[in-house]
């Protein structure tokens, strides 16, 4: 499965049995998170230190 950084707006490739919230690191060294939308997976950069407190 193939997904782009949008960090570095280069491709990223993604095992096809990814999971929603999997967790991954770049070619460019940025830690990005798996998102699913529909058969599509996105990539949205990991905030690290935030939104951990619910
Ligand atoms: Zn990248």
């Amino acid at each position: 499965m193939k997904s782009r950084c949008p960090i570095c707006g280069r491709e990223a490739l993604l095992p096809d049995d990814v999971m929603p919230g999997e967790v991954i690191e770049h070619d460019c060294g940025v830690t990005l998170e798996v998102v699913i939308d529909g058969s599509r997976a996105l990539l949205k950069p990991l905030e690290i230190g935030e939104d951990w407190g619910e």
